[in-house]
C-alpha cells in the first residue's frame, strides 16, 4: 500500500476519454489499496480521480494554494484538504506525502509537477517511483524530443531511465506494485 501522487489535468476543455482515464486511475488506485495525494481540485482529470478513488474507498489528500480554490473548486470532500500560500509549498507537502508519483496527460501545470519530481529524481535527491501513463501517445512528441536531446548529449540515458513510461491502468500499477 502507498500513497500515490497523481499529477493530471485541471482543465475542463479536453476531450472526456482523458476524464474517464483518470477515473480509472482512481479506481484502480483504490482497487490495490492504495491513498491518493492530489492537487486538490474538483475539476477535470483531477476531480475525476479523487471522486473515483474515494467511490472505491481509498483515502485522499488535497493540496491546494489558497488563491487557487476558487479556479480549481478546492475538493472539500477530500479526507485531508492542505490549504497553503504558495505553489512550492504544495510541490513540497505532495511530495513529502507520496510513495510514487503517477503523471496522466496534462498541461503545463502538470508537465511542471512531472519535471520537478523527475529531475530530482534523476538527481538522486530521492528514490521514489516516477510513472508517466499514456495509453495514447498523447507523450509521444515530448518522449522524441527528449531522446533527439540524448543523441545530441544534453540529456542523459541515467536520468531519461528514471522515469517509467506505461501505456494501461493496469501496467502503471504493476509497475508500481514492483517498483
Ligand atoms: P494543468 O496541467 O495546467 O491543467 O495543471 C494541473 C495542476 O498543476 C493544476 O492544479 C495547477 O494549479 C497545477 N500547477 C500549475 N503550475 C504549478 C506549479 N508551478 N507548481 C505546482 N502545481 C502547479
Amino acid at each position: 500500500m502507498a500513497a500515490v501522487c497523481v499529477y493530471c489535468s485541471s482543465s475542463e476543455t479536453i476531450d472526456d476519454t482523458y476524464k474517464d482515464l483518470a477515473a480509472a486511475v482512481g479506481t484502480r488506485l483504490a482497487a490495490d489499496g492504495h491513498s491518493l495525494v492530489s492537487g486538490g481540485g474538483r475539476v477535470s482529470m483531477m476531480g475525476a480521480v479523487a471522486r473515483a478513488a474515494r467511490a472505491g474507498g481509498a483515502s485522499t489528500t488535497g493540496v491546494m494554494p489558497a488563491h487557487l480554490m476558487p479556479l480549481e473548486v478546492a475538493d472539500t470532500d477530500a479526507d485531508e484538504l492542505i490549504v497553503v500560500d504558495t505553489m512550492r509549498e504544495r510541490k513540497r507537502i505532495m511530495d513529502e506525502r507520496s510513495d510514487a508519483f503517477l503523471a496522466l496527460p496534462g498541461g503545463l501545470g502538470t508537465l511542471e509537477e512531472l519535471f520537478e519530481v523527475w529531475t530530482s529524481a534523476a538527481l538522486d535527491m530521492h528514490t521514489k517511483p516516477v510513472l508517466i501513463l499514456d495509453p495514447d501517445g498523447f507523450y509521444e512528441p515530448l518522449w522524441a524530443y527528449l531522446d533527439a536531446l540524448r543523441h545530441k548529449g544534453f540529456v542523459r540515458q541515467q536520468a531519461l531511465s528514471r522515469l517509467h513510461h506505461v501505456p494501461t491502468v493496469d501496467a502503471a500499477f504493476t509497475a508500481l506494485a514492483r517498483l
